[in-house]
């Protein structure tokens, strides 16, 4: 855990503390069966708090491991969880679910036997000014047919990692990353957006990354706001004749981008603009 104030939901109530959830013969110990979502409790508002609970459930059907709490319920015990923290506290939220035992061959998940937990711990928003940047990374998304990857899956992260890691010895904050057709595809841990001549781009959707929530919502923000906005094929070489770039994710919601590599960027209007009109509208939607 990174956070403080931590809180875990497991077997039916609220602990305080982060608790023990699995055991060492449990499927997600020793394969890796687990899936995730993350989500946001700011001000009192927890944005996209529903599609995240959805995520997870979809999620864990993709990794065959059967989801146990329907939608609207884990909202509900979400709500009850973030109503022990003080309303300024800035909380993350964590559902996730992993398999208990498998069938007897062991590796595919037996039905219905899911493990279930949610964890709460206090992580700061970002500073205000606060910005990153990038660098290329050889490591790529894999396709469908190589990986679950249309799962929030904790085995997909240790390929992230390994990005994260580059980058940063190399004194970077983040990676870009291709997909297998050597287009770019997100980051290492959040979605990539870039400004051209004042319209907004991003990579399509085209399965082989987490096309986020938090991007979509941005995506719906800026176009109610009249600014253009095109899902389409982007090379490493689009990055670099950008005007502006950023990324998105649920944890920061949206975070400037300074530099890919030797291109430099400012900290740019629509990049502005889409961050009020983030908060706009999380105000709005409570
Ligand atoms: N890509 C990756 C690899 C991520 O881990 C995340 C964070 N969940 C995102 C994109 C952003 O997705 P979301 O907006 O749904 O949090």
């Amino acid at each position: 855990a990174t956070g403080t104030n931590i809180r875990t939901y497991f077997d039916g109530t609220w602990h305080a503390g982060d608790v023990p959830v699995m055991k060492a013969a449990d499927h997600g110990s020793w394969l890796g069966s687990t899936v995730f979502d993350g989500a946001r409790y700011v001000n009192g508002m927890a944005p996209d708090l529903e599609a995240h609970c959805a995520r997870v459930n979809r999620s864990a059907e993709a990794l065959m491991i059967t989801p146990t709490v329907a939608t609207q319920e884990m909202i509900g015990i979400v709500r009850e969880g973030l109503a022990l923290y003080p309303r300024e506290a800035a909380v993350y939220i964590r559902p996730m679910y992993w398999a208990i035992d498998g069938d007897p061959t062991a590796i595919v998940p037996a039905p219905d036997r899911t493990g279930f937990a949610i964890c709460l711990e206090e992580i700061p928003m970002p500073a205000e000014g606060a910005s990153t940047t990038l660098t290329r990374t050889r490591f790529r998304r894999p396709v469908l047919e190589d990986a679950v990857v249309n799962a929030k899956a904790g085995c997909l992260y240790p390929n992230n990692a390994r990005m994260l890691t580059e980058a940063r010895a190399k004194g970077f904050g983040n990676a870009l990353v291709a997909d297998a057709l050597g287009n770019v595809a997100e980051t290492a841990t959040a979605n990539v957006f870039m400004v051209k001549d004042g319209v907004v781009l991003t990579p399509v959707a085209n399965g082989t990354f987490l096309a986020g929530i938090t991007r979509a919502r941005h995506i719906s923000n800026l176009r109610a706001d009249g600014i253009e906005v095109r899902e389409t094929v982007l090379t490493f070489d689009d990055f670099h004749a950008a005007d502006e770039v950023f990324l998105t994710g649920n944890m920061s919601k949206i975070t400037p981008v300074t530099a890919f590599d030797d291109t430099i960027y400012p900290v740019g209007p629509i990049t502005m603009r889409a961050r009020a009109l983030y908060w706009d509208w999380a105000a709005s939607a409570g």
